[in-house]
């Protein structure tokens, strides 16, 4: 019995790895480099080739909470159901990735959107401050599963413009390489888009790194959903392996602006090894190594560190102080500015948390003591935490409360 081969989704791929695909199951590539486009840029399924479609899965809920800014949005996305196999035996009724768009207020006042993007369901990585922790790892997403979420979020946002016309990416980011065109447009012509993106979801994105990679690269394909390599940072809790792949990626063509984030969390190994286990296989010293050697070939571009404010854990004065010494080498020099920017956010406390959420007055506390230190310090704004919505708290109870076995993989660090 032969099987049927499985469409080819352009979600996850860039035009030409798209054409390629195609050209293999015997369709002539320069069509489905143009279906590609339209497919982006019209929303338009029916554009692409009959060996082609794209699955996006639907959005089965969401949670809104009013900011200054606008809604924070979680939305929930439904995978297969587990069928058959080890999930549906441990009764697992579904896989669904959580997504959250955050409104900003940009410096010149405009409003922008970051998508926050999971690249796994559930994490193994088991940071004892994080929702996602609770699940273990179930699976790790494709690269179309990603962009899908990306889709997701646009169509929402076109929705909410009350709008079903084109999104207006090319309009955009245009670029002069844009060799598909593109008319631009004013901006007070321009309804709400995703302006940057964030790995800062589930999971750990360079526990999924060639899937994680192969997104960005159909993220950021001018001809496909266009958005700029520096709005695009991906956020790790500190593989070192997968670091030193960054190392060599950032310096391929395209690459170089890519965004970079460390959630450091702690100012000392005894610390992180508490509460980040993946801190005994990769302490703080080899980390901050791996750091500066990615420093060494970005340039000038910075790498946003972020340190999550835990009482009585790691908000102590001469945690700050500990902290900035080990943030030394990133600080201002004479020939740069500063080379790493620090991102203080206010604990979100998980479901059943050991630890409350920091009082403002110790938040400001500890950014003015990093200040004083010389870092470049910055409170983050606490958002969608009525929801479960803010940063630490993604996660499925479902799965949380079955007691799950979480999946180890040759890729996961044990
Ligand atoms: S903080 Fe990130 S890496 Fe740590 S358990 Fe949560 S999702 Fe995983």
């Amino acid at each position: 019995m032969t099987s049927t081969p499985q469409p080819i989704s352009p979600l996850g791929k860039t035009r030409d790895g798209f054409a390629d695909a195609c050209a293999a199951h015997g369709h002539s590539p320069h069509p489905a480099r143009a279906a590609y486009t339209r497919f982006f840029r019209e929303r338009d399924h029916d554009a692409l080739p009959a060996c082609a479609a794209a699955k996006i899965a639907p959005i089965v809920n969401r949670l809104d909470e009013t900011c200054e800014e606008g809604v924070t949005t979680k939305f929930v996305q439904r995978l297969d159901r587990p069928g058959t196999g080890r999930l549906a035996d441990q009764g697992v009724p579904h896989l669904d990735i959580e997504s959250v768009i955050i409104p900003m207020l940009g410096r010149t006042g405009r409003k922008t959107h970051t998508l926050c993007v999971s690249s796994q369901v559930g994490c193994a990585m088991g940071c004892g401050f994080c929702e996602t922790a609770q699940m273990g790892l179930v699976r790790s997403l494709s690269a179309s599963e990603i962009v899908g979420q990306w889709w997701a979020a646009r169509e929402l946002l076109i929705e909410e413009a009350g709008g079903a016309g084109a999104p207006p990416v090319f309009e955009t980011h245009h670029t002069p390489n844009n060799q598909t065109g593109g008319t631009p447009v004013p901006p007070s012509d321009v309804p709400p888009k995703i302006d940057n993106i964030v790995f800062m979801g589930m999971g750990e994105p360079l526990d999924n790194l060639d899937e994680v990679l192969a997104a960005v690269a159909c993220l950021a394909d001018h001809t496909g959903p266009g958005m700029p390599m520096s709005a695009i940072t991906i956020s790790t809790v500190g593989r070192v392996d997968g670091l030193r792949r960054l190392i060599d990626v950032v310096q391929q063509t395209g690459w170089k602006r890519l965004g970079l984030a460390l959630s450091v969390n702690a100012p000392n190994d005894e610390i992180r090894d508490q509460i980040m286990p993946l801190n005994k296989k990769w302490g703080m010293g080899e980390l901050r190594e791996v750091m500066l050697d990615l420093v060494a070939v970005r340039g000038s571009r910075k790498i946003l560190f972020e340190y999550v404010l835990i009482p009585g854990v790691n908000d102590a004065h001469e945690h700050a102080i500990e902290l900035a010494r080990w943030l030394q080498p990133f600080v201002r020099t004479q020939s740069r500015g500063h080379i790493g920017m620090l991102n203080v956010i206010p604990y979100n406390p998980r479901r059943d948390s050991p630890w409350p959420a920091p009082s403002e007055e110790s938040v400001e506390a500890f950014v003015g003591w990093l200040r004083a230190e010389g870092i470049f310090a910055k409170r983050r704004r606490t958002k969608g935490r009525t929801q479960m919505a803010a940063c630490g708290q993604l996660g499925a109870p479902d799965i949380r409360k079955r007691n799950y076995t979480p999946v180890t993989t040759n890729q996961t660090v044990g």
